[in-house]
C-alpha cells in the first residue's frame, strides 16, 4: 500500500480478480474534473473543463469533433493526466496514480473505445471473453459471463463461437464491443462515438441498449457529435466546446 494524497493506495497488481474490482463507494459523484485542462504539444485539447457525473447516470458529452471528448474519456480511463486541474473517479485522484494504479483502475471500467479494437484472429465469443480473462476467470465461468454479456446485448443468437467480429454489420460490432465492455460487470462504462457510423435505426437501438446498461445501476458517459441522434430518453447533455463545457 501507497500514501497517494490522503488515500491509501495499493500499487501491486492482483493475482486474480474474479469481477470488476468495485469502485469505492464513499463519494456521490462518480466522475469528477474540476478545471482541467490538457494540451498534446502545440494543440490545447481541454482548458478549464469542470464538470460532475453522479452515479447511476447517464451522461452526453457532445460538441463538434476537436472539442475534447476522447480526450475527456481518455483522462478518466487513466489513459492521460491532466497537465493542470483534477479528475477524479470515485473519488480517487486519477492524476496522482501511478500508470500501474491507472492500470487497476481501468480494470474497473467497461471502455468501448472509438475503432472498436475487437480482433478478427478469434470468435465473438472469444473477444467478449477476453477481460473476464485477464481478470483472471476460469475459462468455462468466462464463457459463462461472454454469454451473459451477448444476451444482454441481444447477439446470443448468433454462432458466437464461430463467427469472426468482421462478419457483423456495423450496429452489431458495436454491441459486440459493449458486451466486451460490459462482461467483468464494471460500476462505470465509457464509449467513446459508438454510433458514429451507424444508421439512425441502428444508433437508436445502441442508445436503448446503453439506456439498459443504465437502468441496471451502471454509470455511463457516451462521446458523440450525435447531431444526427437524438439524445435518448434519459441522458444527460454536457456540451463542449474547444475543450470547455458549455451552458
Ligand atoms: P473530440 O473527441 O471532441 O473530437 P479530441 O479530444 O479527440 O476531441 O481532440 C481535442 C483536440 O486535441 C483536437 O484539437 C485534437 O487534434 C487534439 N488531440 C487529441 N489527441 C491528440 C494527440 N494524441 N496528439 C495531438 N493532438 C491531439
Amino acid at each position: 500500500m501507497t500514501q497517494v494524497g490522503n488515500r491509501r493506495i495499493d500499487l501491486h497488481l492482483p493475482q486474480i480478480i474474479v469481477t470488476a474490482p468495485p469502485l469505492p463507494a464513499s463519494s456521490p459523484a462518480l466522475v469528477v474534473f474540476e478545471a482541467v485542462a490538457k494540451r498534446y504539444g502545440e494543440r490545447v485539447a481541454l482548458r478549464e473543463l469542470s464538470f460532475t457525473v453522479g452515479r447511476g447516470e447517464f451522461v452526453l458529452l457532445t460538441g463538434p469533433s476537436g472539442a475534447g471528448k476522447s480526450s475527456a474519456l481518455r483522462l478518466v480511463a487513466g489513459l492521460e493526466v491532466p497537465d493542470a486541474g483534477r479528475v477524479t473517479v470515485a473519488g480517487t485522484d486519477v492524476g496522482a496514480l501511478n500508470p500501474r494504479a491507472r492500470a487497476v483502475l481501468r480494470q474497473s471500467l467497461g471502455i468501448v473505445p472509438q475503432d472498436l479494437q475487437l480482433l478478427d484472429d478469434r470468435s465473438l465469443l472469444a473477444n467478449v471473453m477476453l477481460p473476464a480473462q485477464v481478470a483472471g476467470l476460469v475459462h468455462r465461468e468466462a464463457r459463462r459471463r461472454a454469454q451473459a454479456a451477448l444476451q444482454r446485448v441481444g447477439l446470443h443468437e448468433l454462432d458466437a463461437d464461430r463467427l469472426r467480429p468482421r462478419a457483423l454489420a456495423g450496429g452489431a460490432q458495436q454491441r459486440a464491443a459493449l458486451a466486451r465492455a460490459i462482461v467483468n460487470q464494471p460500476a462505470l462504462v465509457l464509449a467513446d462515438e459508438p454510433t458514429a457510423h451507424l444508421d439512425a435505426v441502428a444508433a437508436g437501438e445502441l442508445f436503448a441498449l446503453l439506456g439498459q446498461v443504465v437502468a441496471s445501476g451502471v454509470t455511463v458517459i457516451v462521446a458523440s457529435h450525435g447531431e444526427a441522434t437524438a439524445p435518448p430518453p434519459g441522458a444527460r447533455t454536457v456540451a463542449l466546446r474547444d475543450g470547455r463545457a458549455v451552458a
